[in-house]
């Protein structure tokens, strides 16, 4: 990382969403993975605004959201972190998060990765039919979730495996809540966050 593009041609940008409530190590790893295995130039975390799937919960303030993600991307120079689904406002659809990307990036292809159990359900997402032609999908293996094409055009999808953390930010969110420790689950500087912020105290 750091050196330029990895190869000629087009720059390749990985594109990671997510609620980030709060980030983890699954994410960073899965992200560092698809990028190492298809030479990716970046990856960008793209933390959602009010997401529609999770209305039933209160998520965490996106400013909170963002800056965790910053927080846990910073060292690396192959991550970055984008405002796009934030500062849109109102409640975040894929197709939207891409075609803005694929506006603000021209000349680059776009790699989107998600967890088995997001890809279980990405026909149900907001024009799915236009998805895939603003992105390459990258489906990676999460423990506790089968990894299938489940019904996507054969192109346009690739299943890959990801070493194996069995993390979620709901788990996260229950141990805080519990006093129990989230130490080496989360980036260090994440903990502190958290335990600044009081995030996840009363839940
Ligand atoms: P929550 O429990 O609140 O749903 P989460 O841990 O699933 O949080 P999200 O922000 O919902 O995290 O996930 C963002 C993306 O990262 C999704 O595509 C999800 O499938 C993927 N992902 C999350 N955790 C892992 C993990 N441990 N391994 C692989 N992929 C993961
Ligand atoms: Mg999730």
């Amino acid at each position: 990382p750091g050196h330029g593009p990895a190869r000629p041609g087009k720059r390749r940008l990985g594109v990671m969403g997510g609620t980030f409530d709060p980030i983890h190590h699954g994410h960073l790893v899965a992200a560092s993975e698809v990028a190492a295995q298809f030479q990716l130039d970046e990856v960008v975390f793209v933390p959602t605004g009010q997401p529609w799937q999770k209305s039933h919960r209160l998520v965490s303030p996106a400013e909170d959201r963002y800056l965790m993600t910053v927080i846990a991307t910073a060292e690396n120079p192959q991550f970055s972190v984008s405002r796009i689904d934030i500062d849109r406002g109102g409640p975040t659809y894929t197709v939207d998060t891409l075609r803005d990307l694929r506006a603000l990036n021209p000349d680059t292809d776009l790699f989107f990765i998600t967890g088995a159990d997001a890809l279980a359900q990405l026909l149900t997402w907001r024009d799915s039919e236009e998805l895939f032609s603003l992105a390459h999908f990258i489906g990676v293996t999460r423990p506790g979730h089968h990894l299938s094409n489940p019904g996507l055009p054969e192109g346009g999808v690739s299943l890959v495996e990801v070493p194996a953390l069995a993390i979620s930010s709901t788990d996260c969110r229950a141990r805080v809540a519990k006093g129990d420790p989230i130490w080496y689950m989360v980036p260090d500087g994440v903990v502190r966050y958290i335990d600044k912020r009081e995030l996840y105290r009363g839940e």
